[in-house]
């Protein structure tokens, strides 16, 4: 295999930060290209261009993509991501795939018709590429998204030349979400109803996007070996277990990283105070500061922090079942989050019980995240499963010690430390029980209020660890390798 030939690898994600974002595929798609790129590649991002993106851009082409019995315009415009790595800077151009039908629209996801939507996209990022004279050697195709890309070359383009080289790499990011809609939907894609069988794109009547990319990838991976693992399981599999079984051999997981730019205590402009490891005790200041901005009593008691979708992936109804327990310490909690109604309401309704000790904003705020990272000590993610997670990462990267659940990625970045003094980084548990959940919070403030030199110890460690992306950039190049061979 030849590692240190560089590769034309065009990344296709629905969302891309800091473009949109609703969680950690945004983190990853906004990162991950401009590792590469510093690593030499030619690497070019795509996605949607929803109505609230404000970045300018610059008109490109537009041609007609027929779908069916009808034809949309596909309008493509560019800009750049830049980044700045040892002296080293480097640009990723992003096109964006442009429709009047389509993206002008609140929102990112959830609408009637995302499953045309997503078709579109898929069609046009396909026929985008002879018009702005792209050939690239892998598409890195990530969630469900962007699975008929996987199908469509194989089904459809293989036959046009300027394609029957390229090959496919899909990440789940996560498998729960799959995309299953009308079979109806192969007719926007010029496919015929040949392929709507069990071992292709069929999943109990319908079409399944996630399955489109599955079946049809060169290579799949996820983002931890640990839930490459897991996901093989009818526990994880979300009925998709099988399939992933049968491609055991091509299935990989590779960590996360995050941007050590954008997240970085030391220069992030979004912090009432920068610090490094070296001024660790600036991380107070912080702490004082989102206690005076949420309206909370400022001290030195111990300070909960939780960012994150509010879904049933999360675990939340764990800290629900325990909140009085959990209250009953002498701490405080902030949570940001949306999502799903019911956790919204419990958790304000709890709120309204603990005004003095707690704060709950129900919104997407990515600065209010950068200030809970900064001025937590603590950071609650209790997941039921986790791909990968980047919270917990980010969290480490400021000095804010994870309180996890063991599952997937958590389980192979966060180390607790009652298991082991030397190496862990924070605390976990494996059981998805409250009793288990609350056990773990109580060693974690036991440490924090017995002994504050070894609580100083593991912040300064913590802020000291590697997730940035250059060990997982390096995986994804093999795993691009590997993908151009199989598809020979
Ligand atoms: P997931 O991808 O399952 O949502 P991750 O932990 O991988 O979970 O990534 C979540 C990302 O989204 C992190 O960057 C986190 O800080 C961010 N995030 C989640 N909810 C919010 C919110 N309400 N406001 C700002 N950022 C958020």
């Amino acid at each position: 295999m030849q590692l240190d030939k560089k590769l034309k690898i065009l990344f296709v994600s629905a969302e891309v930060s800091p473009f949109a974002k609703t969680g950690g595929l945004a983190d990853v798609a906004g990162s991950l290209p401009k590792a590469l790129a510093q690593m030499g590649n030619d690497v070019r991002v795509v996605m949607p261009r929803y109505r609230d993106i404000v970045s300018s851009m610059k008109y490109v082409v537009d041609f007609p993509v027929h779908m069916d019995n009808f034809t949309k315009t596909c309008i493509i415009r560019e800009t750049e991501m830049t980044a700045n790595v040892m002296e080293k800077r480097v640009n990723v151009p992003v096109y964006f795939i442009d429709s009047y039908d389509y993206y002008d629209r609140e929102g990112i996801y959830c609408h009637p018709d995302d499953g045309e939507r997503f078709a579109f996209f898929c069609n046009s990022v396909i026929e985008m590429l002879p018009k702005i004279n792209f050939q690239p050697d892998i598409i890195h195709c990530n969630d469900w998204h962007t699975g008929p890309i996987c199908m469509l070359l194989k089904e459809k383009y293989i036959k046009h030349s300027f394609y029957n080289n390229i090959s496919t790499l899909f990440t789940i990011h996560i498998l729960e979400y799959q995309g299953n809609v009308s079979k109806e939907i192969l007719k926007l894609f010029n496919i015929g109803y040949e392929v709507f069988v069990p071992d292709k794109v069929e999943f109990y009547g319908m079409f399944n996007f996630m399955k489109s990319g599955l079946v049809y990838a060169d290579i799949i991976n996820t983002v931890s070996g640990t839930y490459s693992k897991e996901i093989q399981t009818s526990q994880y599999g979300e009925g998709l277990d099988g399939l992933l079984r049968k491609r055991d051999k091509d299935l990989f997981g590779i960590v996360n990283g995050i941007s050590y730019e954008e997240f970085n205590p030391a220069l992030d402009k979004r912090i009432y105070f920068n610090y490094d490891s070296e001024t660790i005790e600036n991380k107070k200041e912080n702490k004082y500061a989102l206690q005076k901005e949420t309206g909370l009593p400022v001290g030195d008691m111990p300070l909960i922090g939780l960012i994150s979708r509010l879904s049933g992936q999360k675990g939340l109804e764990l800290i629900i079942e325990k909140i009085d327990e959990i209250m009953k310490h002498d701490l405080q909690f902030i949570l940001l989050g949306t999502g799903d109604p019911y956790y919204e309401s419990s958790f304000l309704k709890i709120r309204n019980k603990y005004t003095n000790k707690m704060a709950v904003y129900i919104e997407f705020n990515a600065a209010l995240a950068q200030r809970i990272y900064a001025g937590s000590d603590m950071f609650l993610m209790p997941s039921r499963f986790e791909p990968c997670g980047l919270g917990q990462i980010i969290s480490l990267r400021y000095g804010t010690i994870p309180i996890v659940r063991a599952t997937g990625g958590l389980s192979e970045t966060i180390i607790d430390y009652y298991k082991d003094n030397d190496r862990g980084n924070g605390f976990s548990f494996t059981e998805f029980t409250a009793d288990e959940l609350l056990k773990t919070i109580e060693g974690a403030l036991n440490l924090y209020n017995l002994n504050p030199e070894e609580w100083q110890r593991l912040v300064k460690k913590a802020a000291n660890e590697d997730f940035s992306w250059r060990k997982s950039a390096e995986e994804y190049v093999k795993l691009y390798n590997l993908a151009i061979e199989r598809e020979k």
